[in-house]
């Protein structure tokens, strides 16, 4: 029997729990992606480039597509198929139109610091506004998002026979005779004119929920080591299968050891630079360090923290695939134990606990 496990039952095959292949081996393979540094793919008004199991084969549960459009340049309509897409916003603006199964169709401005999330399966496009281009990282709940997942109107529309489509819309077949035949995915136009004020009495069906949630906006939890802003469901209400949040920490601070019980955690790092350790059990740990556009991935349940070890403030992005924000730290756990159970837990005297901090602290300097 392989050691470390809890019971007769455990052979240390899978499968055994949320581990996914590329974390069953006997080292923990490498847990960042250098995405900012990887080659952007032009496209006609901007560039995207990815990160999805393909190139980072650990992040099974979640994806992540950094990209940006130039004023005007729209992303066109499309949906995913096996995802929820949650973004952030990290610089300019743009314009989401969607659209979902109540045909409730929100359209919305974004700029630095919004979220926005589009459940699986619904219609949605982005485009750029403002005058200088729109930087966002997108992340989708299923790392395997873009293997035949992504559904794009252009592709859908060249491959139906005209007389259906004209037939469908009512309109004379040859309308479609100078439509797209294969996925425009990007396509540059004209800015659109700014959202109406006062919208035309009767001309909005936006649904209950939106889409959008101003994360940088919100007062965020301080913290001696820095500030944490967390955007679950409880927050943000449309965003039931992913929760996201926005790190800020001081040079010399830590987000402290923890673990989350219910999610894998998705990072995207900003500005600053970090340090992780993700424990992985039965002896499994890997350390590494991150900087600008680098992407972290912590699986679920598996032990971690991000230290700032820059001379400036670090920034990053987390998204994690659960709609509830769950999270257990060390300290809490040491503090709810009696300081004798640690003292034979570790082997040590009783009063190597005396100083423990009583409360957790997400967040020491
Ligand atoms: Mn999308
Ligand atoms: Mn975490």
């Amino acid at each position: 029997m392989a050691a470390g496990g809890d019971g007769d039952s455990y052979t240390g095959q899978p499968p055994y729990g949320p581990m996914t292949a590329p974390l069953q081996g006997k080292d923990l393979p490498s847990l960042r992606y250098a995405l900012g540094a990887a080659p952007n793919i032009p496209r006609d008004g901007g560039w995207s480039k990815e990160a999805t199991v393909r190139n980072f084969p650990v992040s099974e549960k979640l994806a992540g597509v950094l990209m940006q459009l130039d004023p005007g340049a729209l992303r066109e309509l499309h949906w995913h198929a096996n995802a929820a897409e949650w973004a952030y916003v990290i610089k300019g603006r743009c314009r989401v139109t969607t659209i979902d199964p109540q045909g409730c169709c929100e359209i919305a401005d974004f700029g630095e610091g919004d979220v926005w999330y589009f459940p699986r399966g619904h219609g949605h496009s982005i485009q750029g506004i403002g005058t200088e281009p729109c930087e966002f990282i997108l992340i989708f709940d299923n790392g395997y998002f873009s293997e035949f997942g992504t559904f794009s109107i252009t592709d859908w529309i060249g491959h139906v026979p005209p007389d259906v489509l004209a037939k469908n819309f009512a309109v004379p077949a040859s309308t479609f005779a100078d439509f797209p035949k294969q996925e425009v995915y990007l396509v540059k136009g004209p800015v659109p004119p700014p959202l109406p004020d006062n919208p035309t009495p009767g001309s909005l069906n936006p649904g209950a929920l939106t889409h959008r949630f101003r994360l940088l906006a919100q007062k965020p939890q301080e913290f001696p080591g820095g500030t944490m802003r967390i955007v679950s469901q409880k927050e943000f209400p449309i965003s039931a299968t992913m929760t996201g949040a926005l790190l800020r920490i001081k040079p010399g601070g830590l987000r402290e050891l923890h673990w989350h019980p219910n999610a894998d955690e998705w990072q995207y790092y900003i500005k600053g630079k970090a340090r992780m350790t993700v424990f992985g059990s039965g002896g499994r740990a890997r350390t590494e360090e991150y900087g600008p556009g680098d992407v972290g991935y912590a699986p679920q349940g598996f032990g971690h923290y991000i230290e700032n070890i820059g001379d400036d403030e670090l920034e990053l992005v987390l998204a994690f695939n659960d709609g509830e924000y769950q999270s257990i730290s060390a300290t809490a756990w040491f503090a709810a134990n009696p300081a004798e159970l640690l003292a034979t837990n570790f082997g040590v005297p009783t009063e190597a606990f005396a100083n423990f901090p009583k409360d957790e602290t997400p967040m020491p300097e």
